[in-house]
């Protein structure tokens, strides 16, 4: 047997399926080959961890445990917001983005540059681009 038979009988000799010949052979090969044994070893400890895990099972009444748990702490959320706390939430929300925007605007209106006005020249306050250029005449043309 070589080392690549091996490691293809491996894990059904793991899973205990070979039988009579090449069982024999495997145990063979397994006992004078040090690298086809020591995938041996870490193949099997791998089975034996995957077991392990399978053996854990949930407990029976695990979902029921679960469900009461949330039922009950539906329960006591229930209780501890009151109905009016629950409704004036959403407008102390609201009153308090009104008040926001209402300090903002007033900040924003406060602010007013303070320095030196500068002065307009005569021609520019003159132009408007309204009059000038207007859409409306552009359109019917
Ligand atoms: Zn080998």
């Amino acid at each position: 047997m070589n080392c690549q038979i091996c490691q293809q009988e491996s894990e059904k000799y793991r899973e205990e399926k070979l039988s009579g010949d090449l069982k024999i052979q495997v145990e063979a090969h397994l006992q004078q080959c040090a690298e086809c044994a020591e995938s041996y070893r870490i193949h099997s400890t791998a089975d034996s961890i995957i077991n392990q895990e399978r053996a854990i099972l949930p407990a029976n009444d695990l979902t029921e445990r679960i469900m009461d748990r949330i039922e009950k702490l539906e329960d006591t959320g229930n209780k501890n917001s009151k109905p009016f706390l629950r409704v004036l939430q959403p407008v102390l929300i609201i009153t308090s983005m009104a008040a926001a925007i209402f300090i903002g605007v007033l900040i924003g209106n406060i602010y007013k540059p303070t320095g030196t006005v500068i002065s307009r020249p005569v021609e520019l306050s003159l132009i408007d681009d309204a009059t000038i250029e207007s859409v409306d005449i552009l359109s019917n043309e």
